[in-house]
């Protein structure tokens, strides 16, 4: 599949981006690594007049921990440098272990932070060749009016299927947006709509920048385990990200995130109030299973069933908190 044809513009600093952001806004697509970008502008998902090649802008990348023990990092940060980085190994244990799931190693080379966060959400029915998707009748998160996955409904249901975003929650994660009018720092946790098709709350001409990790949750200990179809090279069909603080045997604090299997990558409400301050066991382990499955609502968007991703949920859910806890 050929690329349509577009403009390429390649500035090389964030206010030069941010101008072409403004002037194009609405006809334009950030190219960070590419490795989603382009397969999607293959199969015409996307048909902007401009691509805006970010990769020469220097000031984007780079892992820069802080006087406070918190840490900044690049957008265009390579997911392979995030993988790789000691320091948020021994500081955000979490975060490395979600970025070496990512793909494989030649994609976790080219894909960036800032482009995980920022996915476009997956499914059956729209990640195809415009061909297929024309066959079918389109739908409603791209050229037509009706979900394939929910027939009769007005949402889209496709599933965010980004693996760091569920790590950056449980460590409290706040992003930087930039555009013409200014700079914007906002929680990741409010970053997302819930809604399959319109999923980032990202204005046209609006670019991430950075991503803060605050020093509250540097320590934690941190446990990521995802499914795919094939071990070597895919994306999440449902993830499950762990972060746990201990003291003295008991759990102080711990955050559950969830990915793959809704529209929106989020935290599991109410595992603080199980958790904290309980001695962490099989039982305990189950129950928080038994919490996050709750939350967690695939539906037909991926090759595996709804019914074997959300007890994955489940039971990935109690393996992470019994590895955090060193009961594995
Ligand atoms: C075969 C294959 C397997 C994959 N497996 C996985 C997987 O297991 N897990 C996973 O999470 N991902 C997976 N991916 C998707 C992708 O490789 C990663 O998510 C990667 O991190 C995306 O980063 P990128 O820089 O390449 O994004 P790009 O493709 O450049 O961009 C992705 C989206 O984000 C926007 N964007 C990028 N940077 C910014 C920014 N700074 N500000 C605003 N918008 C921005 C782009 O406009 C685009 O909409 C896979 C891709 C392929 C092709
Ligand atoms: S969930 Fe429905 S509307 Fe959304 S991409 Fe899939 S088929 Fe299309």
């Amino acid at each position: 599949m050929s690329l349509p044809e577009f403009k390429l513009l390649r500035p090389r600093s964030i206010e030069e981006a941010v101008s072409y952001l403004d002037k194009y806004a609405g006809n334009i697509r950030i190219l960070a690594g590419g490795t989603d970008l382009i397969p999607s502008m293959r199969q015409r998902l996307f048909e902007p007049e401009h691509v805006l090649d970010v990769r020469g802008i220097a000031a984007l990348r780079g892992i820069r921990p802080q006087a406070d023990g918190g840490v900044e990092i690049g957008a265009l940060t390579s997911i392979r440098s995030i993988e790789r980085s000691e320091f948020l190994r021994q500081r955000f244990p979490v975060l490395s272990e979600a970025a070496a799931t990512i793909a494989s190693p030649t994609l976790r080379n080219m894909g960036t932070i800032g482009g995980n966060i920022c996915l476009d959400t997956r499914c059956l029915w729209y990640n195809q060749s415009l061909t297929w998707r024309k066959g079918c009748g389109f739908c409603i998160k791209k050229d037509g009016d009706l979900c394939h996955v929910a027939p009769g409904g007005t949402k889209c249901w496709a599933a965010f299927s980004g693996d760091t975003p569920p790590a950056l929650l449980c460590l409290n994660a706040e992003i930087e947006i930039v555009s013409a009018k200014g700079v914007r720092r906002v929680p990741l946790q409010d970053f997302y709509t819930g809604l399959g098709d319109n999923y980032r709350k990202l204005a046209p001409n609006e670019l991430v920048t950075r991503i803060f990790l605050p020093a509250s949750t540097a320590g934690y200990r941190g446990v990521y385990r995802k499914l795919r179809v094939r071990g070597s090279i895919d994306y999440p069909l449902a993830g499950v990200a762990v972060a746990m603080k201990r003291t003295n045997g008991h759990i102080e604090d711990a955050r559950i995130g969830i990915t793959a299997v809704n529209p929106a990558p989020m935290l599991i409400p109410g595992v603080s109030e199980l958790l904290a301050g309980k001695t962490p066991d099989e039982s305990l382990a189950e129950q928080a299973g038994d919490l996050a499955a709750q939350s967690s609502k695939p539906l037909t968007t991926s090759a595996l069933t709804p019914e074997y991703r959300r007890e994955m949920i489940r039971v990935f859910t109690k393996r992470a908190i019994m590895a955090a806890a060193g009961l594995d």
